[in-house]
């Protein structure tokens, strides 16, 4: 296996969340009734002509400057020609030959290091309905179809095939997602096929620089199965290789019940999809202006801020990543250190104990109920010695599920830190007093027991002695042979 180099390339469909669809004024909300956002237009039915819905274009080109893309001002809509149930039309309106944008390209880092993942094109296109069978439907002699999907706009996000570890395409996938949450195009919701992706992979001798033959991945609907079915696949194709048999051109399907790729279709069945140019709807004409102006409300993109968090902030690369994923997580961020201004402190307990606590309780930044202010001050009671870290942390926690601020739960719990070194003076005796056996061993010179001792202390001031103090002035204790303090 380590003779090869593995290929992969992906096709990534976002649902964008225009109010309305891609060629008609039906509603686009998942979940709806079935077939209750449907009309003459998007059921196909004769004589209707498609309407172009202006908002689609902002959103495409929205994710064409966010993916450093060529606009081509000039596009157009192709048929793509296939029959299956949930197509009324027999055919999809999609953008084949002048797609909206080309030549754009993702930044991820890998170890450090600043990789570019080139995208080939994003094309504007109509998505095709639902059939229901019967594990949807509890029916066992009809499938049935829902049309509330027909006509919701998609971007198809094609790259090439420049990812060469699982690790980047994970890379990807996050980064994308990201961007595309940022500048609010997709809900990125991948439960409710708002995201989806198809995976293409090849594996080739390392050295070699042509494209072997390549297996398309279908049915992958999170970033977890994306990841799993390559990994399968890379297997499959390597042992093959390995036994000196060649990869076939094939669309095979994940099975994620069993964990494995099957064969769907073969090259010599592949679709023939006849595209033509779309007669019924004209060009797409977009002036310098509208996209100057659309450049101009987007708000700072992902990659941009994330170089700015390690210049601005200082932060190590890995902080400004996590910090920066998501913009809300990024505003929160700067929000506690405009108040608090020490901003790897800040990142540590954002990354660390914020991001925790919300994991742990699967909320989302955006509901959770500790404001930057309240979290500033936290921290500012903390380098103030008011309380100590672990005390911080559950206060922390304690903000979390009550929404009372870090004073109030501090006075209620009685639990701001002792400092004062006559009360901690006194413990450390009585501690002292109390275990003959560790402190005989540390003053043998097993330096090990402080910390038992230290915890001693902390045990008996119920966490609350600041443990700087402590830890001096026990040192102290132990080294006077006396034991006096
Ligand atoms: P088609 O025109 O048949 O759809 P494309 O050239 O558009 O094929 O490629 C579709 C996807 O497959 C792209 O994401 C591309 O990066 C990827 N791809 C193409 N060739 C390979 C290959 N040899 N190995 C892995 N991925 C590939
Ligand atoms: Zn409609
Ligand atoms: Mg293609």
């Amino acid at each position: 296996m380590e003779k090869y180099e593995v290929v992969i390339g992906l096709e990534v469909h976002a649902g964008l969340s225009t109010k309305t669809k891609i060629f008609c004024g039906c509603g686009t909300k998942f979940g709806a009734e079935p077939n209750s956002e449907v009309c003459p237009v998007c059921l196909g039915l004769p004589g209707v002509l498609p309407v172009l819905n202006k908002e689609v274009v902002k959103y495409a080109v929205r994710a064409a400057i966010a993916f450093n893309c060529h606009i081509n001002l000039y596009n157009k809509f192709d048929r793509k020609n296939y029959y299956y149930p949930d197509l009324p039309k027999n055919y999809q309106i999609s953008q084949n030959y002048f797609p909206i944008a080309v030549d754009g390209y993702v930044e991820i880092f890998i170890d450090g290091e600043k990789k570019r993942l080139r995208i080939n094109n994003i094309h504007m296109e109509e998505d095709a309905g639902k059939n229901l069978h019967s594990e949807d439907t509890g029916l066992h002699d009809a499938s049935l179809v829902d049309f509330n999907r027909t006509g919701v706009p998609l971007l198809e996000i094609v790259t090439e095939p420049d990812m060469r570890s699982l690790q980047e395409v994970e890379k990807f996938m996050t980064a994308l997602r990201n961007v595309l949450l940022y500048i609010d195009v997709c809900d990125c919701r991948m439960e409710e096929g708002s995201l989806r992706f198809e995976a293409n992979v090849s594996l080739r001798p390392i050295g070699e620089h042509q494209l072997r033959q390549r297996v398309e991945m279908k049915n992958l609907n999170s970033f977890k199965m994306v990841l799993k079915a390559l990994k399968y696949e890379i297997e499959r194709q390597g042992k093959l290789l390995m036994e000196g048999g060649e990869v076939a051109q094939e669309t095979r399907l994940w099975d994620d019940k069993e964990g494995k790729t099957y064969l769907m279709r073969s090259k010599e069945e592949a679709h023939d999809y006849r595209y033509f140019p779309e007669p019924d709807l004209v060009p797409v004409i977009i002036d310098e202006g509208f996209i100057d102006r659309i450049r101009s409300s987007l708000p700072e993109l992902p990659s941009a801020k994330l170089e700015r968090f390690c210049g601005e902030y200082g932060l190590p690369p890995y902080d400004a990543e996590v910090l920066t994923s998501d913009r809300l997580l990024s505003g929160f961020y700067e929000g506690v250190v405009n108040i608090f201004p020490d901003a790897k402190t800040v990142s540590n307990w954002v990354m660390g104990e914020l991001l925790a606590i919300l994991n742990e309780e699967g909320v989302d930044i955006e509901n959770c109920r500790i404001s930057p202010g309240r979290f500033a001050e936290l921290l500012e009671f903390l380098k103030g010695g008011k309380i100590n870290a672990l005390s911080a942390k559950n206060v922390l926690r304690e903000m979390f599920h009550s929404g009372k601020d870090a004073r109030e739960i501090i006075e209620e719990k009685g639990i701001s830190q002792i400092s004062d070194e006559e009360s901690i003076k006194e413990i450390i005796l009585k501690v002292i007093s109390e275990n003959p056996g560790p402190v005989a061993d540390f003053r043998k010179g097993k330096k090990k027991t402080l910390g038992y001792l230290v915890g001693q202390v902390m045990k008996a001031t119920g966490g609350r002695a600041n443990p700087e103090v402590t830890n001096k002035l026990l040192v102290k204790a132990l080294e006077d042979s006396g034991g006096e303090v």
